[in-house]
């Protein structure tokens, strides 16, 4: 069975936004969101049980969601997806508002407080089932799509490995930009020479 096939199934990028015990503020990255109806508004929302918001979500029964657009910058993302807030202040550096206390991504397409109802437990995960008690939004952003996200992190990591050589003089190209990328009247900065003299490695 091949279980990548899951991820075949479209769905978004998001943060969850509550407060522990101690009143931080603290979040996660999901991606299992639905809407479950529309009047009432209500979503579902699957987290694992190993997160820290997760476990604080069960106690207070209130979190937020936010709609990450499509111009999220992976460090965001890394920040809210691989670390834990129980020793990181993951919005320290993120620009939030406060909805009911509780922080929103300022730039999301979407953000939303929700209130949970009820729950389903499964091996790994809690999924919640919320009713929306307030939203805002900016309505000029594209949601990120999961697949895209996943699709961009791939072709990063390609061109990261790729190694652009100038047949000239030997120079290996090393910025931060990726070479394909650079204007048409770069020139290599050691002998000089068009984009054209350089080759893939
Ligand atoms: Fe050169």
């Amino acid at each position: 069975m091949d279980l990548n096939l899951l991820f075949k199934i479209s769905h978004g990028l998001y943060l969850t936004g509550a407060r522990d015990d101690k009143k931080r503020l603290i979040g996660s990255c999901v991606d299992a969101v639905m809407v479950a109806e529309v009047a009432p508004a209500q979503i579902l929302i699957s987290m694992t049980k190993m997160s820290y918001t997760c476990q604080n979500v069960l106690k207070t029964g209130f979190l937020t969601l936010s709609v990450l657009p499509d111009d999220t910058s992976d460090d965001l993302i890394k920040i809210f997806g691989t670390t834990s807030s129980q020793n990181t202040d993951k919005w320290a550096k993120t620009n939030y508002d406060l909805m009911d206390n509780l922080p929103v991504l300022r730039d999301a397409v979407a953000g939303m407080l929700l209130k949970t109802v009820s729950r389903q437990e499964t091996t790994t995960h809690y999924i919640f089932l919320c009713d929306v008690v307030r939203i805002q939004g900016n309505s000029n952003k594209n949601p990120m799509i999961y697949a895209n996200y996943q699709k961009n992190k791939e072709n990063k990591k390609m061109s990261e490995n790729e190694k652009w050589v100038c047949t000239i003089c030997g120079y290996v190209y090393d910025g931060d930009i990726p070479f394909e990328q650079l204007p048409e009247d770069w020139v290599c900065p050691l002998c000089g020479e068009p984009k054209s003299v350089f080759v893939k490695e």
